[in-house]
């Protein structure tokens, strides 16, 4: 068979042309980066993981009727999306203090927020994805004021489903990022929820010990990075039982 033909390499992802007009499949790598690109790694298995992770979340965010463009896992590391086009923001939803807001607003890492607190980055890795307002996204035609308004809601109803979802299962969300498309059918244009949700892009804290269980163990070089991704999927039950070596691939049975 033809290898698909190859659309855009990210840092963590490839896009290849899909089996069907309108739909891409998504390549989850090991390669990690950090600080834009300044700190560049390999975690076994990660893509492997964030396939999987990925697939279970956006399955259950569909379950309460969010819209997503995950249509289904192709293998291990492949999954098959809707093609849609890319919202250039990202989207952070934060619970408690970490990373960037702590460093920002000098608030000590670890405490949590007043309230739920919603911000938008702009995708442009030449600038370092600058932290942008409403007004910014608005005036420069990025996203419209009804886009917004969809982003908005939409990411708020996921953040308090996935609170409880990993509340159930002992981890604290601190924050993540999320990307929205905008998919046309016939002339009526949705924004659906697109990209990944997995712990290159979440902060996952175990909530008894507050211990990370998320890329933040690769920016800081706290060790036991794939342990930790691991521990998130077999958490969530997603694991397979005879464990990482499962994830390699399917061997011969005689
Ligand atoms: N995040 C992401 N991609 C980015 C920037 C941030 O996935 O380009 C996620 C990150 O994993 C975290 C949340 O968004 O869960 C908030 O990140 P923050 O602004 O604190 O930035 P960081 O400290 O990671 O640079």
């Amino acid at each position: 068979m033809a290898r698909r033909r190859q659309l855009y390499e990210g840092k963590a992802k490839i896009l290849f042309e899909g089996p069907e007009p309108g739909t891409l499949v998504q390549y989850f790598k090991d390669d990690a980066t950090a600080g834009n690109g300044a700190k560049k790694g390999v975690i076994t298995g990660k893509g492997v993981l964030n396939n999987r992770i990925s697939e279970y979340l956006m399955m259950r965010l569909a379950e309460i009727g969010i819209p997503t463009h995950f249509v289904r896992r192709l293998n291990m590391r492949e999954q098959l999306i809707r093609e849609v086009e890319i919202i250039p923001l990202e989207v952070v939803i934060r619970n408690v203090a970490a990373g960037s807001i702590a460093t920002r607003l000098g608030i000590e890492e670890g405490t949590r927020l007043p309230r739920s607190i919603l911000e938008y980055y702009l995708k442009n890795d030449a600038l370092n994805d600058p932290m942008v307002s409403e007004e910014h996204i608005t005036a420069f035609g990025w996203a419209g004021t009804a886009d917004l308004d969809d982003m908005v809601a939409l990411s708020l109803r996921i953040n308090d489903f996935l609170c409880g979802l990993f509340l159930g299962v002992g981890i604290t969300l601190v924050d993540f990022k999320l990307e929205f498309g905008r998919l046309w059918e016939n002339d009526e244009m949705r924004i659906i929820l697109a990209d990944e949700i997995s712990p290159d892009n979440c902060r996952l804290w175990d909530s008894r010990t507050n211990e990370k269980m998320d890329k933040d163990r690769f920016r800081r070089d706290l060790g036991k990075v794939e342990e930790a991704y691991q521990e998130v999927a077999k958490r969530l039950g997603i694991l397979p039982e005879a464990g990482v070596r499962d994830l390699k691939g399917p061997e011969a049975v005689q």
